[in-house]
């Protein structure tokens, strides 16, 4: 049936793919017991590491509490002010405002969909100059799977002190100047919920570091600040842990994500060929790789996006919309400092739409996607 509606996610042809391995590794996982790290949690984080070529990975119970564990043992805190891209998903400023920082809203580009880095060293001299926060660190996001532009992100960083943390949440498996994200920053948070580009079947993240001291800190972090044993308690720490069957799940689905970046660049590569003189495609800059988290696409002005949606779901092809409302504009965020102007982040939020992407998309299914995206918008 051609109008049978595609998932926007098609996990289930992935499960397919791996099932056998699949099955066999969560069935040793009930077998042996060991639920709570238990030994397939360190050769995942082995292989995590591997995979970038980052020296440690540290797993945690998702990717919201790798970057509140990694604001942690930087010690930020009251009076410390944290840098965040405006337009990015909730928990980027949900985490420095859980330490008792403050999240300071730095605008984006309309191109990449991530920091502008001149916007970033306008509000680092912002908070310099004009407010009573010391500038700590600058979390760049990494959105949609494209790396941030972390050489010129390193320079106003030097220049103000700043930490660079990349919550690369939607970049795990991208590449920049011949690195893998997980290295192109001092320390780098990741997550596994399940839509992300490497997910696991529930709650996960993870931390990457090249740092032996700093990874063993956030090892104790994760397990109640343990220190020599588990009733010995060197660190306020919390639970935050990656269960034993996800890191066994995670294993099986590392082993055919190099192979799953490359589809999903293959379904990138057709969609921008067949869509650019249509709307506005998303850049990947030179030298740097995408993963495509997400698909998205800019509309032009004149193009109403709530129609335009309508008009795609009735030919059986979901859309969505990350993010529709940029973080300063929401309730919880609206009393944090926006020294700069956001006005890109704020078109973007009304302006874009995410395609269906992942590996196991057709290249009849993408031909529906296209044709229904260029009927939508044909003036
Ligand atoms: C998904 C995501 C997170 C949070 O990850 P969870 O595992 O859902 O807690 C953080 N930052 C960005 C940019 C994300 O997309």
């Amino acid at each position: 049936m051609p109008d049978d509606p595609l998932p926007f996610i098609d996990l289930q042809s992935q499960r397919a793919r791996i099932d056998p391995p699949l099955q066999a590794a969560i069935a040793r996982v009930l077998e042996h017991g060991k639920f709570i790290l238990g030994p397939e949690v360190a050769e995942f984080e082995h292989r995590l590491a591997d995979f970038c070529g980052a020296k440690h990975a540290v797993s945690c119970a998702n990717g919201t509490d790798a970057l509140v564990l990694v604001l942690r043992d930087l010690g930020a805190g009251p009076g410390d002010a944290v840098l965040v891209p405006a337009f990015s998903f909730a928990a980027t400023a949900e985490a420095v405002a859980l330490v008792g920082a403050t999240p300071v809203f730095v605008d984006v580009r309309r191109d990449t969909f991530n920091i502008d880095v001149e916007s970033l060293a306008k509000a680092a001299a912002w908070i310099r100059d004009q407010s009573d926060l010391r500038a700590m660190a600058v979390i760049a996001v990494d959105l949609f799977g494209q790396p941030a532009d972390y050489s010129g992100i390193a320079t106003v960083a030097e220049g103000h002190n700043l930490l660079v943390i990349a919550d690369a949440a939607q970049s795990f498996g991208a590449r920049q100047l011949g690195r893998s994200v997980g290295t192109l920053s001092p320390i780098t948070t990741t997550s596994f919920f399940p839509a992300k580009p490497l997910g696991c079947y529930g709650d996960g993240g993870a931390v990457l570091t090249d740092n032996a001291e700093q990874a063993k800190r956030l090892r104790s972090l994760r397990a109640h600040g343990k220190g020599n044993d588990k009733y010995d308690n060197v660190l306020v720490g919390t639970n935050s842990r990656l269960d034993t069957l996800q890191a066994a799940i995670l294993i099986q689905k590392l082993a055919i994500f190099a192979d799953e970046i490359a589809a999903r660049e293959r379904v990138a590569v057709r969609y921008a060929a067949a869509l650019k003189d249509a709307v506005v495609t998303p850049l990947v800059a030179a030298g740097t790789t995408s993963v495509y988290a997400q698909y998205t696409i800019v509309l032009p002005e004149r193009v109403s996006r709530e129609e335009l949606r309508k008009s795609m779901t009735a030919k059986g092809i979901p859309t969505q919309i990350y993010y529709p409302k940029p973080l300063h504009k929401q309730a919880a965020y609206a009393a944090f400092p926006a020294p700069v102007q956001l006005a890109n982040s704020e078109i973007l939020a009304s302006r874009v739409l995410s395609l269906p992407m992942h590996p196991y998309l057709s290249e009849s299914d993408q031909d529906r996607v296209i044709a229904a995206a260029r009927d939508a918008v044909a003036p």
